[in-house]
């Protein structure tokens, strides 16, 4: 990092304390053009007297609009990169910054409201609540605002259009397919409308036809949609789908 760089970052600090002071979850422009900025991340588990390093002082710079896969050996850390992005996980230091936020920096409460409304989470198990039908599960994340109920059963109409499930509204998880979870579970992160998808191993439990229908889904998200797309994966056919693959290997970014 250049000096001029360090002081830039020093007066973000400074003036994010001053913010804070004021107003809550106020943005702050430094950032222009890329989403998500990490710097010096370590994050070390403890675990009784035994303390396991993950990531060793990693760096990343993610363009809004980019749509990035992350590869590396199993333990290699991606789920605890990407649960930092999102802001599920706090680093142990480092500064996590994404869309225009200093995660390290924002309460429980703050971070909780950030997330709900700055990113979409995508799993390799869909996570749908069983009682529930595809229009309600994906209708959830809508309960937590002030919009009325018809208001939020056409937007999660149209979030299930846009991923092809139109003609599903009222069956049950049980009553899909694998794959038709799995869009659900997108329509369900995408009905808020956030500005970044994080997907761990979403293809992970599906067959290749449905893996690639999952895979054009994300692509469609990105293309048309303009959203960032940050996506773990052991699959090198869903890495090669990815504007830019990165590989972590021994708590590094290579
Ligand atoms: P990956 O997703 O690449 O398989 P993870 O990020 O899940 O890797 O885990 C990286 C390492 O951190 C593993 O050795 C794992 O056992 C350890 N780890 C992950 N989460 C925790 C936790 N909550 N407590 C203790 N150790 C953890
Ligand atoms: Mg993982």
């Amino acid at each position: 990092m250049t000096e001029a760089e360090t002081v830039a970052q020093k007066q973000d600090v400074a003036e994010k304390g001053k913010e804070n002071g004021q107003k809550e979850g106020a943005p702050y422009r430094s950032m222009e053009g890329t989403l998500i900025k990490l710097r010096g991340v370590k994050k070390t588990y403890h675990r009784g007297s035994e303390a396991v390093k993950v990531l060793d002082g990693l760096d990343l710079d993610i363009p809004d609009g980019s749509y990035e896969a992350l590869m590396g050996p199993s333990g290699s850390g991606k789920t605890t990169l990407l649960n930092l992005i999102a802001g599920l996980d706090r680093p142990s230091s480092g500064s996590v910054e994404v869309a225009g936020e200093r995660l390290d920096s924002l309460g429980e409460g703050a971070l909780a409201k950030w997330r709900s409304r700055t990113i979409g989470f995508i799993f390799q198990s869909y996570n749908l609540i069983p009682v529930l039908t595809a229009l309600e599960n994906v209708e959830l994340p809508l309960l937590l605002t002030n919009l009325s109920s018809s208001e939020r059963k056409k937007r999660a109409e149209t979030a299930l259009r846009v991923v092809g499930l139109e003609g599903r509204l009222s069956h049950y998880p049980k009553q899909l397919s694998g794959g038709q979870e799995q869009r659900v579970a997108i329509a369900r992160a995408l009905v808020n409308d956030p500005k970044l998808f994080v997907a761990d191993e979403p293809t992970g439990d599906l067959d290749r036809q449905s893996a690639d229908e999952i895979l054009a889904l994300l692509e469609k998200l990105n293309k048309e949609f303009k959203k960032t797309i940050v996506m773990v994966t052991h699959d090198p056919a869903a890495a090669e789908r990815a504007t830019i693959i990165r590989r972590l290997n021994k708590g590094m970014l290579e």
